[in-house]
């Protein structure tokens, strides 16, 4: 008999590796901020989601020890049975208060919340509209829910209007806030309208604005001024801009009450460890005491772009701290990839399925711990490999 498992694996690999779509994962041995150690080497890195540089925080560092200290390593059982401590209900009440929302639910993962929010909502008979750009977790949690599930045009309030019209029962809309691999923001006022008017929900996954955009680092519904009625559900990550791990659902006092009774992957699940929870705390404390942190973020974007573009360089439309350098062709994003390393600088080369084909390109993402010198020995090394040499 023909092991069909073993031929299913080696073709996938063999033609991952041909078409320039083979990942692997590098092993980082040490760590001092955007600068990290790779195979013996110092990288500077231009692509974690760290973007206030909050991740190896010694005080982050040290609210965690001293909740596994106290609390202990592990929560020990699921949020419904023994593991909801202390320390993550007053988490809660943080975020709940942060984001100006009454009641706030952790969630291991962001992945996990949007599943949970899409399964505890909708079922058969019901809709899932999503923009064709979602983040992976969006498209799952979609197609999960058993929910029939249609995509829109990205960011497109009338594209989304038309497929609200077109079908029949309760629709959930799912948007990123800021579009992960394009950094573009999602227009969230016309969404929501639009979704409102047709007696829908609109879910916001605001895994990379939450903690950087807006007066106060609220994200992308504060960014935009929207309040709870126009926006019923908001998600947002602690492992991006808070530098720590998890995430939660903001909402209604009774959307939390249906998702702690429905939401599956809440239920399932073992309460994440209360240290994490703890540093998530004091990550929230900072994004309020030290708004230097998003300013400067922001700041270096704004001057990353404009020299990327001068260099000339395709950009896309975003003012967030991802700014996607568009390349095309995949085995060309992994080459510009692999020079820049040459020259001691991580941007990783993103390439479909993450992206649509043909749309490969370099994520630069840039964080607080940048600084000036930083950027411009970026902007130094793609200026030696800038596009019009090659013509
Ligand atoms: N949503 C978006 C938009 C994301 O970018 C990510 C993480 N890449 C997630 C959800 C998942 O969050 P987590 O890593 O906490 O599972």
């Amino acid at each position: 008999m023909p092991d069909r498992f073993q031929e299913r694996i080696d073709a996938e690999l063999a033609s991952r590796s041909a078409a320039a779509l083979y990942r692997r994962r590098r092993v980082v041995e040490a760590r001092a901020g955007v600068r990290l150690t790779v195979d013996g080497r110092e990288l500077l890195s231009f692509c974690s989601n760290d973007y206030l540089g909050l991740a190896d925080d010694p005080r982050l560092a040290e609210a965690m020890a001293e909740s596994a200290r106290r609390d202990g390593a592990g929560s020990g059982a699921a949020h419904l049975i023994s593991g909801h401590q202390r320390v993550h209900h007053e988490l809660e009440e943080r975020l709940a208060a942060f984001t100006g929302r009454p009641r706030a639910l952790l969630f291991s993962t962001g992945y996990m919340a949007n599943l949970g929010i899409a399964s505890a909502l909708v079922g058969r008979g019901d809709r899932v509209l999503a923009d064709r750009l979602n983040h992976a977790s969006l498209l799952d949690a979609g197609l999960l829910s058993g929910a029939r599930f249609a995509r829109y045009a990205h960011a497109d309030p009338e594209a989304l209007r038309g497929r609200l019209a077109r079908g029949e029962g309760p629709a959930l809309v799912l948007t990123d806030g800021v579009f992960s691999m394009d950094g573009d923001l999602a227009p969230l006022p016309a969404l929501a309208d639009v979704t409102r008017a047709a007696g829908g929900w609109l879910s916001v996954d605001d895994a990379h604005g939450f903690g950087v955009l807006g007066n106060g680092g609220r994200g992308s519904l504060e960014h935009f001024g929207l309040d709870l009625d126009r926006v019923p559900v908001l998600m947002g990550t602690l492992g991006k801009a808070l530098g720590c791990f998890g995430a939660f659902v903001a909402g209604s006092e009774a959307l939390i009450e249906y998702l702690i009774q429905r939401a599956r992957s809440y239920v399932y699940t073992t309460a994440l460890p209360a240290p994490v929870a703890a540093a998530a705390s004091r990550a929230l404390e900072i994004v309020v005491a030290e708004p230097e942190r998003r300013v400067r973020v922001l700041d270096l974007a704004r001057r990353f772009r404009a020299g990327a573009a001068q260099l000339g360089y395709a950009l896309m439309p975003s003012e967030t701290p991802i700014q996607p350098v568009l390349i095309g062709e995949a085995a060309e994003a992994v080459a510009l990839s692999k020079a820049l390393e040459a020259a001691g600088l991580w941007v990783p080369a993103i390439r479909p399925p993450t992206v649509p084909t043909g749309s490969a390109r370099l994520r630069v993402t840039l964080s607080a711990a940048h600084d000036a010198a930083d950027l411009d020995r970026l902007l130094n090394v793609l200026a030696e490999h800038r596009p019009r040499d090659k013509a």
